[in-house]
């Protein structure tokens, strides 16, 4: 049995320890999430809980688009990744494998074991890098440990080796050039220019405006240069048709998953992208500060510049601390025109 007042204390709380012991699903609209699920909340009385996924559906719900309900939870990555976060908050407290153990509720020898296994580096040695990293930051080192953190290439060994630059931590699943990946993509006219959206089975991995078909292509293959990359308009076009939809005002919330290869820092920067509101802009030290890393100013920008999915990670909507539109990756005219056609066509 479901306690329901505990379940929307942790739908409230936005609970991590939530995922996966129940999902909610919403009268309103049809839809069940997580617990966790970043859309806004819903009235509690729209709201039913359920235990299992399955439960939901056997209810005619139908999973979230956005957490992704149905997909079970990798609790040994969630498990390192708390990890992760509690290390980088306490760079002060005692950090031995058994205190940590007992923080994250494991023993010791599954937090060392799983943690090298995933993250690449044992707990110490991420404890060690952190706190390097963290003194570089405050010595205003920040653009160089980000320039040679993007260089290293993110391996894990070669992350290790780089541990200075260690400021986004990647996870063991980064593949790099999309190897193993299977892509499909299409090419449609915009209004910004000719578009690329480009995704595998779990979302929507690449969007590019450029001018012409030929360099969109060659960038994309570029970019993914290990994947299996091939043309399937019909499967693109519900995901190209919701970008036009988005482009033309229409559909303000843009709630496609995406799935895109990136570090643990990048992933935080886009996930704070994410949630800036249509029609608003922030600045660089503003989202530096949303993900609770005020002096990394700059690696926000790179982050941003590097970010492979125009619009839908609205990278758009983050500008200079003077209100100067900084760049855009596909070029600032572009820029220039979102931010005034969302400030145009604000609805909500
Ligand atoms: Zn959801």
């Amino acid at each position: 049995m479901l306690d329901e007042e505990k379940c929307w204390q942790a739908v409230l709380a936005r609970d991590s320890r939530a995922d996966g012991r129940f999902v909610m699903g919403v009268r309103s609209t049809g839809i069940y999430c997580r617990p966790t699920c970043p859309a806004k909340r819903p009235a509690r009385e729209r709201v039913r809980f359920f235990i299992t996924p399955a439960e939901a559906e056997a209810a005619g719900f139908r999973a979230c688009l956005r957490c992704q309900p149905q997909r079970e939870l990798e609790p040994q990555m969630e498990m390192a990744q708390r990890a992760c976060r509690y290390i980088e908050a306490n760079p002060d407290a005692d950090l031995s494998l058994a205190a940590l153990g007992a923080e994250i509720g494991v023993s010791p020898y599954h937090l060392q074991r799983t943690f090298k296994r995933l993250i690449g580096v044992t707990p110490h040695q991420y404890a060690v890098a952190q706190r390097r990293s963290q003194l570089k930051a405050s010595l205003k080192e920040g653009e160089t440990v980000t320039n040679a953190l993007y260089d290293a290439g993110y391996s894990p060994a070669s992350l290790y080796a780089n541990a200075d630059a260690q400021l986004g931590m990647t996870p063991a699943t980064y593949r790099r050039g999309g190897e193993g990946m299977s892509i499909a993509y299409t090419i449609v006219a915009s209004p910004l220019g000719r578009l690329l959206v480009a995704a595998t089975e779990r979302g929507v991995s690449a969007v590019s405006i450029g001018d012409d078909d030929a360099s969109l292509d060659a960038s994309l293959r570029r970019e993914y240069h290990s994947a299996d990359i091939r043309r399937d308009d019909a499967m693109l076009d519900p995901a190209a048709a919701a970008i036009l939809r988005h482009l033309e005002g229409q559909q303000p919330h843009l709630n496609l998953p995406v799935d895109v290869q990136a570090t643990a820092f990048q992933q935080r920067v886009w996930q704070a992208l994410r949630a800036i509101p249509y029609g608003s802009t922030r600045s660089y030290s503003a989202v530096a500060q949303a993900i609770g890393q005020p002096t990394a100013t700059r690696a926000v920008a790179h982050a941003c510049a590097t970010n492979h999915v125009a619009i839908v990670i609205p990278c758009h909507r983050v500008v200079r601390e003077n209100g100067d539109l900084g760049g855009y990756r596909w070029g600032i005219e572009r820029k220039r025109t979102l931010l005034a056609n969302e400030r145009a066509g604000e609805k909500f």
